[in-house]
């Protein structure tokens, strides 16, 4: 076996543990005589392995009753359109803090339902950073705020909950669930693609307050797209294997220690990238340092002319995608909760190679 040191900002690495379990459990689940992808999703065995992950994703996160959790599909991106279509009717406003690719979406969506009000945005500068508090220009009765904790394309992070005096906030988080503990009290909503921090691309999970949930709309909302008939139970059939698959990823954070422990460890990883990159002019960080993401970090190279030798010698070393996304550029490190330390030490390692033969 020879796994690549993987950056792939999506669908990421999973650890090794987690993929070999898998492998022993592929054709015959518990002595069951059949694998989990060919079982019933109203079977004990799944309805055990469903809860298992929801309460697991609960107790990572300090979450008790007030919250339900639910295994959608569609992807973060169908989240962009089912949120306004159970919260936001027209007339009403919603506040959106535009701070990069996926925040956009997620407004071209809402504005389908109501009115977006952007109390921040920082497309003009090539969404560099994400705002400080003090910078949103929030409306007067939204229905929700809307934000992006991580921005995946750009390499920026929020390092505060956004202040919303009482409006629940509605939080888009596919690329740094689970990455650090975080205050979930005053959102109605997070939702998270699982392909980042939390298993492979087909679910996403969604964690709604049930105060909130009660305010949906149900009105000429398709059943299926009502938060409400997820709320109730199972409504139609989950994509099994990656909720199994996902149970088994938080169990593996429970065992390494929790948010606690990631948090950590991820802030070691990125500081080991982030001080190779501010060394000297060599590489250039491209958003502003107080905003950078610990999940994935972005930097170009002075000389740009070298960039496909960096890429091709950096691929030659076993490290794997690490070029920037086509609307920023350069080059962007993902470093999920299962990308090991080694493979961060082992880029850094690189870079500082690569400098001193390119200088
Ligand atoms: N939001 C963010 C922050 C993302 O990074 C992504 C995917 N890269 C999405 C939403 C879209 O997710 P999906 O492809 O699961 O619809």
């Amino acid at each position: 076996m020879n796994r690549v040191h993987n950056f792939s900002a999506g669908p990421a690495v999973l650890p090794t543990e987690v993929l070999e379990k898998a492998q022993n459990e592929l054709t015959e689940y518990k002595d069951k005589g059949r694998s989990i992808m060919e079982m019933s999703h109203r079977s004990d065995e799944y309805e055990a392995i469903d809860q298992q992950a929801k309460d697991r994703l609960k107790s990572l996160l300090g979450l008790g009753d007030a919250f339900k959790v639910m295994f959608l599909q569609g992807g973060a991106s169908s989240q962009f359109m089912m949120i306004p279509f159970n919260f936001l009717s027209e007339g009403q406003t919603a506040d959106y803090i535009d701070t990069g690719r996926w925040s956009n979406k997620a407004i071209k969506e809402a504005n389908i339902f109501g009115t977006v009000h952007r109390p921040f945005s920082s497309s003009d500068t090539g969404y560099d950073r994400v705002p400080t508090n003090d910078q949103l220009q929030l409306s007067e009765d939204a229905a929700y705020v809307h934000y992006t904790s991580n921005n995946t394309v750009a390499g920026t992070q929020f390092h505060d909950i956004p202040e919303t005096n009482g409006v629940p906030l509605v939080c888009d988080a596919s690329s740094d669930i689970l990455a650090k503990p975080m205050d979930l009290s005053n959102f109605g909503l997070i939702y998270a693609g699982a392909q980042k921090n939390m298993g492979p691309a087909g679910v996403t999970v969604v964690i709604i307050r049930k105060d909130f949930m009660a305010k949906a709309n149900t009105e000429d909302v398709p059943t299926i797209l009502q938060y409400k008939t997820h709320g109730k139970k199972i409504f139609n059939t989950p994509p099994v294997f990656n909720v199994y698959m996902v149970n088994l990823v938080l169990e593996w954070m429970q065992k390494k220690g929790g948010l606690d422990y990631f948090k950590q460890y991820n802030e070691k990883k990125a500081a080991l990238l982030y001080d190779e990159i501010d060394k000297d002019d060599f590489y250039q960080g491209i958003v502003e340092k107080d905003s950078r993401s610990i999940m994935n970090a972005t930097f170009e190279l002075q000389n740009d002319d070298l960039n496909e030798k960096f890429l091709n010698e950096a691929e030659n070393n076993n490290l794997y995608t690490i070029k920037g996304h086509r609307s920023v550029g350069g080059f962007r490190v993902s470093m999920y909760n299962a990308c090991p330390r080694e493979s961060v030490e082992k880029l850094v390692g690189f870079m500082q190679d690569f400098r001193s033969q390119n200088y």
